[in-house]
């Protein structure tokens, strides 16, 4: 399904990219308020089943309260919250307190921009580039709040996973068995280190929202991204985990989150996987 507009690719990717700001703030709120709000969710449940009063403090939801500033509290206009602009205008402070405005703001914001102009770029108006959007910023989000909550909700992990298969019922990315293939062989293979690792060494080396998220990549992808993205996220995750502990002296047994390890090589074998794999096969043809 691709529309022609007789629009540029340029002209496309610089609306995707005003496009891909704007939405980049609204996944900023999801990163910081999704966790808060399924926190709260557990906890009424639990008191529910506990048969404790309910608690009276403010619930956090994806739509309340307004944005304000996590220090002095003080509502931000919808004027000081222009994407990347105003962050780089207020010089990275809140204006009323100074209190330092996360990196992570301008950095999501930018992200978001830059995927939306690079697949309008190649994709043009497609149901691929909506599906590759949706992807990429499910990870992204993912990412984020893992880092933050060491956490990965199902509530995205899920949708993902069955995204993908519907997206390869039509072969948009891989055929559906494929897809399915991989659905089943990523929850799978991490289920199994997941325990092998536990069995030797009795401690729990991942999470089981990490086994959701390789099979939503299997789901996207198919199969044979699985040993790709596996290799590079626990290679990259090596690498960064033992930095951490050399260079800024990181608590060894300190939990690392995979997830953003796993959502980056994922994104990356999304994207690249095909020219990696085909390059890698060719240095043994000679
Ligand atoms: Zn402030």
């Amino acid at each position: 399904m691709d529309i022609e507009l007789g629009i540029s690719q340029t002209a496309l990717a610089g609306i995707g990219l005003l496009f891909g700001l704007l939405l980049g703030s609204f996944l900023n709120v999801v990163i910081l308020r999704l966790p808060a709000q399924l926190k709260g969710n557990w906890r009424r449940d639990s008191r529910d089943f506990l048969g404790l009063e309910p608690e009276t403090e403010e619930s956090v939801t994806i739509v309340a309260p307004a944005s304000r500033c996590p220090v002095c509290k003080t509502p931000i206009k919808p004027h000081d919250n222009i994407p990347l602009y105003s962050y780089l205008f207020l010089k990275g402070r809140c204006k009323f307190c100074s209190a330092p405005i996360s990196i992570q703001y301008p950095l999501v914001e930018l992200l978001a921009g830059l995927l939306a102009a690079y697949f309008a770029y190649q994709y043009g108006l497609s149901s691929t580039t909506f599906y590759s959007l949706i992807f990429s910023y499910s990870l992204l989000v993912l990412a984020g709040i893992d880092i933050h909550e060491k956490l990965l909700p199902d509530q995205i992990t899920l949708p993902l996973m069955w995204l993908g298969l519907f997206a390869n019922l039509s072969g948009t990315f891989v055929s559906l068995n494929e897809s399915v293939i991989g659905a089943s062989a990523g929850y799978l293979s991490l289920w199994c280190v997941f325990w092998a690792f536990k069995l030797i060494t009795g401690k729990e080396g991942m999470g089981y929202g990490d086994f959701k998220l390789l099979a939503a990549l299997g789901a996207w992808m198919g199969w044979h991204m699985l040993p790709m993205i596996i290799l590079l996220s626990t290679a990259t995750g090596a690498i960064v985990g033992i930095a951490g502990i050399v260079f800024i002296g990181r608590n060894k047994d300190m939990p690392m989150a995979f997830g953003p390890f796993l959502a980056a090589a994922g994104w990356l074998a999304f994207v690249w996987g095909d020219k990696i794999l085909s390059g890698y096969l060719s240095l043994f043809n000679f």
